[in-house]
């Protein structure tokens, strides 16, 4: 089975380097961008099967950035999961209105953040395997 790739957006040097070598440890392919306009390139140049999308961000923000992947309907395939240091009563709704697929705060638990990768991408996998 072809390892999934996924697109690390966030801005901070030190968690860029936490995600990256907890994926990468974890089997997946990681590709990464610390800001907007980089990410919605790579975005559709490399197609990942999913995002972690950092809130804050300088120029344009995740929510901003997720907004313009939901406007393309031939990326609606990728998962998107917020990662965000405002968890509270009521984001959950806002970041699904959003077109994110989940989220998860800041500071990251590791065992549920590579839960919650696990279970979207699973989802990806079997609506993929429709007709067999
Ligand atoms: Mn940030």
């Amino acid at each position: 089975m072809a390892k999934k790739k996924i697109l690390i957006v966030e801005d901070n040097e030190q968690n860029m380097e936490l995600f990256r070598d907890l994926l990468e440890s974890h089997g997946y392919v990681v590709i990464e961008a610390t800001e907007g306009e980089t990410a919605i390139n790579k975005i559709s140049q490399e197609m990942p099967d999913l995002i972690l999308m950092d809130i804050q961000l300088p120029k344009i923000d995740g929510v901003e950035i997720t907004r313009r992947v939901r406007e393309n309907p031939s990326l609606n395939n990728i998962k998107i999961i917020a990662i965000t240091a405002h968890a509270m009563k009521g984001d959950r709704e806002t970041f699904l209105e959003s077109g994110f697929n989940d989220y998860v705060s800041k500071p990251i638990d590791i065992n549920s953040l590579l839960q919650t990768i696990a279970q979207h991408l699973k989802e990806t996998e079997s609506r993929d395997c429709g007709s067999c």
